[in-house]
């Protein structure tokens, strides 16, 4: 067994959180780095269990001592992947799952080429996905081309993606995300 980085990403709203909670079900083995942010924590949120939750400051030092393998701003926050996290897994023999965004997955597949796997969670419907962001009736014009625009991005990014799967039933979207792994490992 080759452990590996699954990087899963996918447009806001698609369900990756639970589909990467279902597949740790069936693989408890598999790892799961904790990211670093500047934002606030929302309800419900455990501090270093859902994110490492920094200040500004905080994540500038570790900027500056090259704690992170990847980091990225999104919107006002920004978001990163702590080498150690990815480190303390790989060093016990156990594959990764990185829940991050699609610039940070080709950053991480830029520094770990043979690693990493990159998966793309898709919506059963790019236009339905679509339809819902411009018919939420909860945000102005201007956020919603900001978000309809990172959709955009987020699908030509994935085009240098290594698989997509279509998270149209919770079950069998986690059935093939599992094969994947299991079959990236025994490559
Ligand atoms: P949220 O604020 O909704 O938790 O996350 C916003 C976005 O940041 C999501 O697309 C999420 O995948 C991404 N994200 C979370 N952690 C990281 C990280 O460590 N690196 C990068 N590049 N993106 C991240």
């Amino acid at each position: 067994m080759t452990p590996r980085l699954f990087v899963v990403s996918g447009p806001s709203g698609v369900g990756k959180g639970t589909l990467v909670e279902r597949l740790r079900e069936r693989r408890p083995d598999l790892g799961l780095t904790v990211s670093a942010t500047t934002r606030d924590p929302r309800p419900g949120e455990v501090p270093d269990v859902s994110y490492h939750f920094l200040s500004n400051e905080e994540f500038d030092r570790l900027v500056d001592e090259g704690a992170f393998v990847e980091w990225a701003q999104y919107g006002s926050n920004r978001y990163g992947t702590l080498r150690s996290e990815v480190q303390k897994n790989l060093e016990v023999g156990h594959s990764v799952v990185l829940e991050i965004d699609v610039r940070g997955g080709l950053n991480v597949k830029r520094l770990f080429p043979d690693a990493a796997v990159l998966v793309f969670i898709e919506p059963p419907s790019r236009e339905e996905l679509e339809h819902r962001l411009r018919h939420r009736g909860t945000e102005d014009e201007e956020r919603i081309q900001v978000r309809l625009a990172q959709v955009a991005r987020e699908y030509e990014a994935a085009k240098a993606y290594d698989a997509a799967i279509v998270n149209d039933d919770l079950e069998r979207a986690t059935a093939e995300l599992a094969e994947l792994v299991q079959a990236e490992e025994s490559k």
